[in-house]
């Protein structure tokens, strides 16, 4: 059997993917297209390529091709900081005493903390290689924006960054990383932007949100000649990208002769997720292994387990293409104490179709009950987890203690996103007791979808 796994074929000497699996291939229903917000039509390669990057609106668009291949620059570029670490959580499997064996991928070792540089020097190189000045973009937590300006600084490109108002002023170490980077940052909403200044008037006071970010993001880039915009989630190009972390998983796992029972990751707009479970989704769909698949979601923006699977922005200026996937709505913006990240109201098509299909199952959790699994974690295994990863790390911790219950030995793997060394004041609420629980009642939420665009 082993020897017809086609990836395989895609691995070089060192047994690194020389080429990105596009687990929408293998997909029987694929993901529903963009459309044109006014005309409601399918979005065009050349509509996108306003936007976007000619290459990357390729990929965008391309759901029948399984592998696509990694250009080398960008693979010298992964072997600085690649393969990431598999690793095997023996000290936490013993605290909690479960016959679970427990791993985890690490995507924390670069200077943005997260996995998400995998698909920025991608995003930069396509910039780069069509001859563009620069690009535009949003950033929230800040992970996102710091990989980018770490790609554009490589790549030597200009890098605006829109950064939600909050963020800016709660991370203000996060911000001066993108500018040692190069990169400009703006505090969002703004008011350099029209859909800035629109938002400012409408809601004076607003500490911004990733769908107003995303906006300003891209009428900068149409607006600017020689840019373009870039995203750091959702679309099926940065799934595509993050492919890299499941086809490593998957090598890792075949040298040591495991296979994985369960497989969990965070789920914000969906790429780190979708690239994990992507290569081990393929062999589900494709008939030839079978795995679980958990996404994990704040319960304070439960997109999966309370959304609803249509058409919506992507952001809150409605300038985007809509997309179908599980939303809360474009107006949903998570309760001012939601320290978690994971704050985006849409998820990724390709993910929610998965999840429609009922391929992938999805949880929603607490943030209280997050940091505790973070801090289990942090004690007991030595890395300070991302807030967002803690999400998946909770419940690799719940599915172990379920092993111990039952005695089942299963092999649990989960996503370590990355490092939360910018994330202390959510972790000072919660070592100081003050960190709270909220979960949208259902009035809350029916506000959200009272904003779906009527189709
Ligand atoms: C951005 C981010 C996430 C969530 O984004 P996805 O696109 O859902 O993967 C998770 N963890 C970390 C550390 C992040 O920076």
């Amino acid at each position: 059997m082993e020897k017809n796994i086609p990836y395989k074929t895609y691995l070089d000497e060192n047994e690194m993917p020389k080429a990105w699996y596009n687990v929408r291939a293998d997909m029987k229903n694929k993901p529903a297209p963009l459309l044109d917000p006014q005309t409601h039509e399918p979005m065009t390669a050349e509509q996108l390529s306003a936007v976007f990057c000619r290459e990357l609106v390729e990929q965008e668009l391309n759901d029948t091709d399984p592998f696509i291949p990694i250009p080398q620059e960008i693979i010298e570029f992964y072997k600085m900081y690649r393969p990431s670490p598999l690793v095997r959580a023996y000290c936490l499997e013993k605290a909690l005493d479960t016959p679970a064996k427990i791993y985890y991928k690490f995507e924390g070792n670069n200077t943005s903390g997260s996995h998400k540089l995998n698909s920025a020097i991608v995003q930069a190189y396509y910039a780069k290689k069509q001859g563009l000045n620069g690009v535009t973009t949003e950033t929230g937590a800040g992970q996102w924006g710091t990989a980018l300006s770490m790609a554009c600084a490589y790549f030597g490109l200009d890098c605006k960054v829109f950064m939600v108002k909050v963020s800016y002023e709660q991370k203000p170490f996060r911000r001066e990383v993108m500018r040692t980077y190069g990169a400009s940052v703006t505090p969002s909403p703004s008011e350099t932007t029209n859909v800035g200044r629109k938002i400012l008037a409408e809601h004076p006071g607003t500490t911004g949100s990733l769908g107003c970010a995303i906006s300003e993001a891209v009428e900068v880039a149409v607006g600017t000649e020689g840019y373009r915009y870039v995203l750091g989630s959702v679309l099926n190009q940065v799934l595509l990208h993050q492919s890299v972390i499941g086809l490593e998983t998957k090598t890792a796992f075949e040298k040591i002769g495991e296979k994985p029972d369960i497989i969990i990751g965070c789920a914000g707009g969906g790429s780190n997720l979708g690239g994990l479970i992507s290569p081990f989704m393929g062999e589900k769909l494709r008939g030839e292994n079978d795995y679980r698949f958990i996404a994990v979601e704040p319960a304070s923006c439960p997109s999966l387990t309370r959304g609803r699977y249509a058409y919506d922005f992507c952001d809150t200026g409605m300038v985007c293409p809509l997309a179908k996937m599980y939303t809360l709505g474009s107006g949903f913006i998570p309760s001012a104490n939601h320290a978690g990240g994971l704050r985006y109201h849409g998820m990724s098509s390709t993910l929610s179709q998965l999840y429609d299909d009922k391929l992938m199952e999805a949880v929603s959790v607490e943030q209280t009950k997050v940091f505790e699994a973070a801090q289990q974690f942090a004690r007991i295994e030595g890395i300070l987890p991302a807030p967002e990863s803690s999400h998946a790390i909770r419940v690799a911790i719940d599915e172990a203690l379920k092993c111990k219950e039952t005695g089942e030995e299963k092999t649990i793997l989960f996503g370590l996103t990355g490092t939360g060394y910018f994330d202390m004041v959510a972790y000072q609420k919660f070592n100081d007791g003050e960190m709270t629980d909220y979960i949208p009642t259902d009035e809350d939420l029916a506000k959200g979808f009272a904003g779906l665009p009527k189709m």
